[in-house]
This record gives structure tokens, C-alpha cells and sequence, in this order.
């Protein structure tokens, strides 16, 4: 036992993994009290329909905030709150904070707004996943209609009994489910059909060069031409100038979402910047 411990102690402090494994550890440990010590926060992007510019909702994504680090992407911190394990009470603040937002915007502006939130697979897969939700849509008394959870093909990936239960509660519910970053997975397709999928969101990838790159264009006009023959509203993530907004448009593209429009912003200034846009387009 003790030669084991010797044994993987000296594979993880291996010169060229010392530096690495440490800033993990430190990185973790600044992370399990990240919640507690009020450093997340969550950002809000509109997301307007293409064609007018309408607002129809907002997407949540998380911001980490720490004395030490400073702002911390959600690209390096989700990934390692997934290994972990803390995606679970993280992504629980995320719905709960999530929903009493978007309530909240929704009684200021009398507008059925929608919130989209990220879903990472072990959360989604979570045993108390589905009473979270439930819990969440309860006490924010947020009709269930106006959740849209994001999830990645990543999770489909794994096509085990328990996922189909999960989706299969929340699809009851009345639950939106939109699949993110769609075209950047390895998924064969076939799950489109096979899973209740309201919204599919092209990646920002396909998006930027869609006016230089005929290829982007071709593959951005197909997605959306088999999203709704699949009865799938499409959203394009990544709209940063209004060229590419047009060509979205042209081919009947539903929402658009982007710094175009804005960037994520704080609850408080996603409020203010929704009481101009109102005015702006009354
Ligand atoms: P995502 O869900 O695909 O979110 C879209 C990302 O694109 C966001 O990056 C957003 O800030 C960025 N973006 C929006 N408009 C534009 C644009 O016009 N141009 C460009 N270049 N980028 C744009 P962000 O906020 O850094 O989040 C990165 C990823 O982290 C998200 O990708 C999502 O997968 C994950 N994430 C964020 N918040 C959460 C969360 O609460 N829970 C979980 N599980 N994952 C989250
Ligand atoms: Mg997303
Ligand atoms: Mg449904
Ligand atoms: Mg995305």
C-alpha cells in the first residue's frame, strides 16, 4: 500500500507535471469555496429573434471572480468543477439564481422572456438533477416553459437509460432543451430525432466567417434548413456585425445572439440595457 502511494505521489510530482499539478490543486481548493465566498456571479447576452431584433430572452453564463486569480474563464474552471464534482452545487446556484432573474425581468416588462441555461453531462446526469429542477421551477414559481437548458452532444454521447429518463422528466415538465455548439461534437446525428430537442444553436464557429467563407455559409444554410425540418428553431450563437446578421436572416435564421447586440453583462446592467432596447424598439 505504502509503495503505491509512493508510486503515484512520485507520477504526479514529476518535474514536468509539478507546476501543472499544482496550480490545479491550488486552483481547486480556491474553487470548492468560490460559493460560499460570493465570488461567482452570473453575466446575461440577449438573445433576440433574427428578423426584428426583438428581445425574446437571455443566456446565463457563469463568472468566477477571485481576490487571488482575478476573472477566470468558464472554459478553464466548468471543465475542472466537472471533475470534481462541484458542477453539482455550482450548476444548482446557476438554475436557482437563473430562474430568479429572469422572474424577476419578467414582471418589470410583463414579456415572456426565456432563460437559457448551460448544463454540463455529470450534472445533468446527477441523481438529483431532475428534483433540482423541479425544486428550482417551484420556488421561483418560473413557469417551466420559459427554462431552456443547453446541453452539448458530448452528453448524448453516452445513450444510457438514465439520460433518456432525465430527458423524458423534463420534456413532461414542459422544459425547453436546446442542444449548444451544434456541428462541433462527434455525434452521429440520428439523436435529433431521438431526444426532445425544441432549439439548436449553430456555433459561433460557423457563424464569424459565414460572409467570407462560402463553405461556413453552405454548412450554415444546411443546419438551418434541417433544424426546421426537424421542427427545431434554430439560434446562431457569435453575431458580432450586421452582415452576418443579414445572411441569418436571409435564410430564415429564428434567433440571433451576440456581441452585436451585447456582450454578457452583469444582472444589473443586463436590466438596464433591456429598459433601452424596450424603449428603443416600442
Ligand atoms: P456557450 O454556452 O457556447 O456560450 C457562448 C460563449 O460565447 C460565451 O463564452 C459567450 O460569452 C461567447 N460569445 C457570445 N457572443 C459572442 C460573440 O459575438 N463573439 C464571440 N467570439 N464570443 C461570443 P463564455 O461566457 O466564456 O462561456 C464559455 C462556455 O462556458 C459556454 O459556452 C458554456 O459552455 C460554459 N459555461 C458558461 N456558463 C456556464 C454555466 O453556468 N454552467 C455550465 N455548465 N457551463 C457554463
Ligand atoms: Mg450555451
Ligand atoms: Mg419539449
Ligand atoms: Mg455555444
Amino acid at each position: 500500500e505504502a509503495k503505491d502511494k509512493g508510486k503515484s505521489a512520485y507520477q504526479r510530482f514529476s518535474p514536468e507535471m509539478s507546476q501543472d499539478s499544482h496550480e490545479r490543486l491550488q486552483i481547486e481548493s480556491r474553487l470548492r469555496r468560490a460559493l460560499e465566498l460570493n465570488e461567482l456571479k452570473l453575466y446575461y447576452q440577449p438573445i433576440v429573434e433574427a428578423g426584428t431584433g426583438r428581445l425574446v430572452g437571455a443566456e446565463a453564463l457563469i463568472r468566477w471572480n477571485n481576490r487571488a486569480m482575478g476573472l477566470v474563464s468558464p472554459d478553464k474552471f466548468i471543465p475542472l468543477a466537472e471533475e470534481t464534482g462541484l458542477i453539482i452545487p455550482i450548476g444548482e446556484w446557476v438554475l436557482k439564481t437563473a430562474c430568479e432573474d429572469i422572474k424577476q425581468w419578467q414582471k418589470n416588462t410583463g414579456l415572456g422572456l426565456t432563460i437559457a441555461v448551460n448544463v454540463s453531462p455529470r450534472q445533468f446526469r446527477d441523481a438529483g438533477f431532475t428534483n433540482t429542477i423541479d425544486k428550482v421551477l417551484e420556488d421561483s414559481k418560473l413557469d417551466p416553459q420559459y427554462l431552456e437548458l443547453e446541453i452539448t452532444e458530448r452528453l448524448i454521447l453516452d445513450n444510457s437509460i438514465e439520460t433518456s429518463g432525465i430527458f423524458k422528466h423534463l420534456d413532461d415538465k414542459g422544459v425547453k432543451l436546446s442542444i449548444d455548439d451544434f456541428g462541433t461534437g462527434y455525434s452521429a446525428l440520428g439523436y435529433l430525432k431521438s431526444y426532445p430537442f425544441d432549439t439548436l444553436k449553430i456555433d459561433k464557429s460557423f457563424v464569424q466567417d459565414v460572409i467570407e467563407s462560402s463553405e461556413d455559409a453552405a454548412l450554415v444554410t444546411a443546419i438551418i434548413t434541417m433544424a426546421h425540418s426537424l421542427s427545431l428553431k434554430v439560434i446562431a450563437e457569435g453575431v458580432e456585425e450586421a452582415p452576418q446578421l443579414d445572411f441569418l436572416n436571409q435564410h430564415n435564421c429564428d434567433f440571433a445572439q451576440g456581441y452585436y447586440f451585447n456582450r454578457p453583462v452583469p444582472a444589473e446592467e443586463f436590466s438596464l440595457w433591456m429598459s433601452d432596447n424596450l424603449k428603443a424598439t416600442a
